[in-house]
């Protein structure tokens, strides 16, 4: 991305064009960036130690303690903090009422290597909805769970929407990434208990007993889970369905099982 000083007052600045462009899963890819809006998030962020590329902010906030403290950790991490009109954080803003303070980070994508067996890591089979993973994300931070592992085609954890449902959780849950065929082989050496979770061919969630290291495989939205995946597993569960409904959300289905299997 392009380097200038001062206060930017223009929309059409390089630099801001360089950010707005991160809205596109294409150039997240290529830059390896992404955003996060906000300053709650950007201080979290720097607690957890993320890589702050730029933190953009409302000039007017330029004398404020907080803003000093994310601008000099910037710089720390080798970043450019960029001090900006209203009007230009309104065109990098997904908001109709934009925040004063915008974050960019470096993505912090990791593999199966990196998977220590921790209380239970949350395997998620082609995740299709970006506010489903954020709000699973933030839900693995609140229940106290490992990570998470995306298998095969996922929606990008770093999307506007999914860094937003993440509520920060985003910058403290390890994401790993792997296809179908490399998590299966993986899991073939998993020390614990691998539970999948279906309605057809299953068992109540409550009749097995959660024995850590846990690894609790999710499936799609609308496919559910893959024959493959199923045959992996060593315990299949359904969260049984009382009403009308043939299933429940997929984050929501995450969040039971995810209590129930750490509750001791
Ligand atoms: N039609 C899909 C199916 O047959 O699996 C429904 C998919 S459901 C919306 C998305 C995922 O949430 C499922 O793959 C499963 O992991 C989980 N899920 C949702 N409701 C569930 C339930 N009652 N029992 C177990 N898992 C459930």
């Amino acid at each position: 991305m392009s380097g200038e000083t001062g206060v930017i007052t223009s929309p059409a600045n390089q630099t801001i064009k360089d950010i707005r462009a991160l809205e596109m899963r294409k150039r997240r890819k290529e830059t390896g960036l992404f955003m996060a809006e906000g300053l709650r998030t950007v201080i979290e962020a720097m607690e957890m130690g993320a890589h702050l590329e730029h933190v953009v902010y409302l000039t007017t906030l330029s004398a404020r303690p907080d803003i000093k403290k994310v601008r000099d950790y910037c710089i720390s991490c080798g970043g450019r903090p960029l001090e900006v009109t209203q009007a230009v954080l309104e065109k990098l803003s997904h908001k109709d009422n934009p925040q004063a303070v915008i974050g960019v980070f470096r993505q912090a994508l990791k593999t199966l290597n990196d998977v220590k067996p921790g209380k239970c890591w949350v395997a998620l089979e082609e995740v299709r909805d970006p506010g489903n993973l954020g709000t699973i994300i933030r839900t693995i931070d609140g229940v106290g769970a490992s990570g998470v592992i995306l298998i095969g085609n996922c929606c990008d954890p770093y999307s506007v929407e999914a860094v937003r449902a993440t509520m920060g959780s985003l910058f403290c849950v390890p994401i790993v990434t792997a296809s179908a065929e490399d998590f299966i082989a993986w899991s073939k050496s998993w020390p614990g208990l691998m539970v999948g979770t279906t309605l057809q061919d299953s068992v109540d969630y409550r009749s097995v007993e959660y024995k850590q290291p846990l690894l609790l495989v999710m499936g799609n939205e609308q496919a559910g889970l893959t024959d493959p995946m199923r045959t992996a597993c060593h315990s299949i569960v359904r969260l049984p369905m009382n009403g009308r409904a043939d299933s429940l959300n997929l984050s929501i289905a995450t969040g039971v099982m995810l209590y129930r299997m750490l509750e001791n």
